[in-house]
């Protein structure tokens, strides 16, 4: 069922339902749809402008947001380079070298697979993960 806020040519506004905008725009070419003030076929479906902009604000925020989300994660992202150790893709098994060896204090930071990532935390080594961007991508 789909609701539809109807206005007639008198400029009475009325709502109605149909079983789909199918089913209404067969009705509409049929001039079935009449309006309930004065009988008048000359009825238009509406356009329901506030719906539209509001949704379009909606959409605004969440781009903000995600914004403001990666600029998180790039200040992040910097905190790491300057605080931890890289190791590339030897990080599982640097990873399990602090934990099993105690010998680092140093974070490090590489990357590394979901598979080796539940395999680490089956160890009991934390790890946290974190969306990575390149310098490249703007
Ligand atoms: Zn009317």
């Amino acid at each position: 069922m789909i609701k539809y806020n109807l206005t007639c040519k008198c400029n009475y506004a009325f709502d109605s339902w149909f079983a789909s905008s199918g089913e209404f725009g067969r009705l509409m070419k049929k001039k079935l749809i009449t309006c309930i003030e004065c009988n008048s076929n000359n009825v238009n479906k509406s356009i329901m402008a506030p719906n539209v902009s509001s949704s379009k604000k909606i959409n605004n925020k969440n781009y903000k947001l995600q914004k403001n989300i990666k600029k998180k994660i790039i200040e992040y992202q910097k905190f790491i380079k300057e605080n931890c150790r890289y190791v590339g893709d030897r990080f599982a098994q640097e990873a399990r070298s602090i934990h099993y060896n105690k010998k680092e204090t140093k974070s490090i930071y590489g990357r590394v697979t979901t598979d080796e990532i539940d395999e680490l935390n089956e160890e009991g080594i934390e790890t946290i993960t974190i969306p990575w961007y390149d310098k490249t991508e703007n």
